[in-house]
């Protein structure tokens, strides 16, 4: 059967299991048509109750529970919220706790989804070679390879080069696998300003981001309820 994809403002969002189907379905009073979910008209009031954020523990990972390398997570991300003024910043910042982890992997799916945005909202940007960022990869790589080999003037050159691109010199090894990762084509800096730009409502853009991420995150959740129950 054809899994349903939730829509808002002309926005897809994400696919969403039959299990969870019906309980939005049920609650929202929505109808689903041609296996689309448009929550475009959700009454406020459902948010919360339907998309509950996790609550902060700070030492907790919202997702597998670890207390080990608890980070927090933006709901909306930085590089729109950069873009705000502190005011109204405050009013939709949601922070959960994820651990390194788990982080890494919602990023990714936050990343598609960012794609998903300029394209629906037309916006274009252009790629372009960050070189501070492939400085800050080679860093990383070579800390990854030969950490305890380094000479100190040459760890001090690397880790001062991941400093200046990411702010800080404290580093483990899931953070710099994690540099290694990023795509040094970095997608046009003023991305974030320009999406944010066209989506004029901040409370819905926040709403769309709560969206994400809550059935992200109880689609991971269920997943590994279902693995636990299957040991
Ligand atoms: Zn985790």
């Amino acid at each position: 059967m054809a899994q349903t994809k939730l829509v808002f403002d002309n926005i897809p969002i994400c696919l969403v299991h039959k299990h969870r189907v019906k309980l939005l379905r049920d609650s929202t009073a929505i109808p689903i048509v041609d296996h689309v979910l448009d929550l475009s008209a959700l009454s406020p009031n459902l948010n919360d109750a339907l998309w509950p954020v996790p609550q902060r523990t700070h030492d907790t990972c919202a997702v597998c529970g670890t207390t080990k390398e608890v980070t927090s997570h933006h709901l909306v991300p930085r590089e729109f919220l950069k873009h705000l003024p502190y005011e109204t910043k405050l009013d939709i910042l949601q922070i959960v706790d994820l651990c390194a982890k788990c982080h890494g992997i919602y990023e990714r799916e936050a990343n598609q989804f960012k794609i998903k945005l300029e394209k629906s909202l037309g916006v274009v940007t252009k790629d372009v070679l960050d070189t501070r960022l492939m400085r800050a990869k080679q860093c990383a790589g070579a800390l990854l390879r030969y950490r305890d080999k380094l000479s100190l003037s040459r760890l001090g050159y690397c880790l001062s080069d991941l400093a200046d691109y990411f702010g800080r010199y404290d580093f483990n090894t899931l953070d710099l696998e994690e540099i290694m990762s990023k795509p040094h084509y970095a997608r046009g800096q003023n991305r974030g300003w320009l999406i944010l730009n066209r989506y004029k409502d901040l409370e819905r853009f926040a709403l769309l981001w709560q969206i994400h991420f809550v059935e992200w995150y109880l689609a991971k959740q269920k997943k590994m309820l279902d693995k636990a129950c299957a040991e």
